[in-house]
């Protein structure tokens, strides 16, 4: 590897305010919702009409801020950042510029190759846009506008170019959103526009200092796409100075059909938008008492919890990392594990992790949706640990509990699924197998000694799969061995 990836991201989240930023419009669910039909004539941007501060949205950013360890500014202030679009009539958008809300902040994110630092520049906030969708037919040509999303309030994270893999900055993203959910002030939900991130790459040499010339991506719309798009980029512009070109800075889009970025525009400068402090608004003061208050509410969040999971029930910090970083699950994971009356919190960790993780991604279910509750898990990884049933029935019993909602002991008995521990049933089973396979027994006779595990398979197959794999195995060795002597 010649060169070293440099990315920053910005991250801009919908905070779950009941009414927008400046007005008393409720926020909607834009995908959900007909348009416009959250609109007043502040957010429609008429003249005359006077904002005023929603003070969730400020308390919420100062949630955002102090978990990003960032210093919260006693004054911030709001700012006009001019453009002429559509999807705000106003002709701006209420922003901050000079003096954000909160500066100077860290987030530590666990990857493969351990814990990395990543320094927060800022956070601000700022008002959403409205959405435009644009038609192009035969005989028609035209843009319509949704104002409902105009006003809602964003905030901005602005993170320091620290991110030097893709890992790291899938952790990063990751380990934010977790953030802003824990705090319950975002929904993140990326498909919804809930939550979006640009990120700004550029390489450099290796072991070089001085940042080299970076591109910004917008239109990621997934985690996915931003890795694509930000791997695409890194290819393109190693190849770029390979060649002996320079890279260009400028805004580019993803196109996920292309699978490649493409230019938007040419990089604009923060003086082609005219930041001037907005006058219809005061400077916006926090005071201390109200920090601290807020402070004391602070949820856990994912990296304390993380380590008290790996030190309160003995957990690998993989483990851990996981549990930590989907809201709820480190609930879901503790109740479970307090239920639980003889198999160990790392067995229920590791089915949280492994099998219900699986089944939840391939359904695309949330774990605050299933119909298996914390408790019923326990009873089924019991029942394992017990051995009324075998680890693989117990995987096909889950499937079940997820997808009727029944319990474990009530699967298992209405199914007869519990394993075979009688001694003399095995026996019988292994000896009729052997029957059955007399020229497989004459290859092991002649030395194939690996078919004794071939033997074990098909008399487990047999059994039905319920035969406790210890017992099936002391009997077929039994038995193999007395056929052994026999000859
Ligand atoms: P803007 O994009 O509004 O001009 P900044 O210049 O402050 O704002 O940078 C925004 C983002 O770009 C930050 O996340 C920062 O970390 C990142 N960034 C700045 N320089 C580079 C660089 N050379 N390579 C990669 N990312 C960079
Ligand atoms: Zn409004
Ligand atoms: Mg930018």
């Amino acid at each position: 590897m010649k060169y070293e990836p440099v990315i920053g991201l910005e991250v801009h989240a919908e905070l779950a305010t009941a009414s927008k930023m400046f007005c008393a419009c409720p926020v909607v669910d834009t995908t959900q919702s007909s348009p416009n039909i959250s609109v007043c004539p502040v957010c429609a941007g008429l003249p005359g009409s006077l904002p005023v501060l929603n003070c969730m949205a400020v308390e919420y950013g100062v949630r955002a801020a102090l978990a990003l360890e960032c210093e919260v500014q006693e004054t911030s202030i709001f700012s006009r950042k001019n453009y002429f679009y559509p999807d705000l009539p106003k002709g701006y958008q209420i922003s901050q510029y000079e003096d954000p809300l909160a500066i100077n902040g860290r987030l530590i994110v666990d990857t493969s190759q351990g814990e990395h630092l990543i320094r927060i520049r800022r956070v601000h906030l700022e008002e959403d846009t409205g959405k435009l969708t644009h038609v192009h037919g035969i005989n028609e040509d035209y843009s319509l506008v949704d104002l409902n999303r105009a006003g809602v309030p964003l905030l901005e994270i602005v993170s320091e170019p620290d991110m030097h893999s893709l890992e790291e900055v899938r952790a990063y993203a990751t380990t934010l959103r977790a953030i802003l959910r824990e705090l319950g002030i975002s929904s993140g939900d990326m498909e919804k526009g809930a939550i979006r991130f640009e990120a700004n790459v550029s390489i450099r040499l290796q072991g070089s200092n001085t940042l080299g010339t970076r591109v910004e991506i917008k239109n990621l719309n997934s985690f996915r796409a931003m890795e694509r798009g930000i791997a695409y980029e890194l290819e393109r512009q190693a190849a770029l100075l390979d060649r002996g070109d320079r890279v260009v800075q400028e805004t580019l889009g993803w196109n996920e059909t292309e699978q490649a970025t493409y230019s938007q525009r040419s990089k604009e400068e923060a003086h082609d938008y005219r930041y001037f402090p907005e006058p219809d608004l005061p400077p916006l003061v926090v005071n201390v008492d109200w920090i601290e208050r807020i402070r004391n509410e602070m949820p856990e969040l994912p990296r304390a919890k993380t380590i008290r999971l790996q030190t309160h029930y003995g957990l690998q910090k993989t483990e851990a990392v996981k549990l930590s970083h989907e809201c709820g699950t480190s609930a879901y994971f503790e109740t479970c594990a307090q239920a639980l009356k003889t198999a160990s919190p790392k067995t229920a960790a590791a089915w949280i992790t492994g099998e219900l993780f699986a089944w939840l991604n391939q359904t695309g279910t949330s774990i605050n949706r299933i119909k298996v509750n914390p408790k019923n898990l326990a009873e089924l990884l019991d029942l394992v640990h017990q051995g009324t049933i075998n680890q693989n029935t117990g995987k096909a019993v889950l499937v079940e509990m997820l997808e009727t909602g029944n319990s474990a002991e009530k699967i298992v008995r209405s199914r007869g699924l519990a394993q075979i521990f009688d001694e003399s049933s095995i026996a019988s089973i292994v000896s009729k197998v052997i029957a059955a396979h007399p020229e497989e027994m004459a290859s092991f006779l002649a030395g194939k000694e690996t078919l004794s595990n071939w033997f074990f398979g098909q008399a487990m197959k047999s059994a039905g799969g319920k035969a406790n794999p210890s017992v099936l195995k002391t009997e077929l060795e039994k038995q193999l061995e007395q056929i052994k002597i026999a000859k």
